[in-house]
């Protein structure tokens, strides 16, 4: 009996998740584009750095979402990438900086790395899949 109440409620916690799009390194002008394409999620959280959404979103929506407001903008200097080490953070950084600021991208499905290492380990997945 204790061991099915812990099971639900481990399940049901790990689907209540937020989606967080880290903004800090992300320009003024993107920010306000930003904050007002993505009311029409349920944001429960807003500052300079970061937007917080509930769990009604997935990162996979918000990210094709927010793929398809840059192209309109024309902002292909952009890009929304994936936290490796968060399943459920985007974040947003310029093409040209992300080497820079000392992370690095994985071109196939833009999911950014703290290393060179690790996102060849990275890479080797895509190729065996
Ligand atoms: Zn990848």
């Amino acid at each position: 009996m204790f061991i099915n109440k812990n099971l639900i409620s481990y399940k049901v916690k790990s689907l209540i998740v937020a989606v967080i799009i880290d903004i800090s390194r992300t320009p003024k002008f993107l920010k306000s584009i930003i904050y007002k394409e993505i009311a029409r999620f349920h944001v429960t959280d807003m500052n300079d750095s970061y937007l917080k959404m509930d769990q009604e979103c997935n990162r996979k929506h918000v990210k094709s979402f927010l793929e398809e407001v840059f192209c309109t903008h024309g902002l292909s200097d952009y890009v929304i990438t994936e936290n490796s080490h968060d399943d459920n953070e985007l974040v947003i950084l310029k093409k040209g900086d992300i080497e820079q600021i000392g992370l690095f991208i994985c071109m196939h499905c833009s999911m950014i790395f703290g290393s060179a290492e690790e996102r060849s380990e990275h890479l080797r997945a895509h190729y065996f899949v």
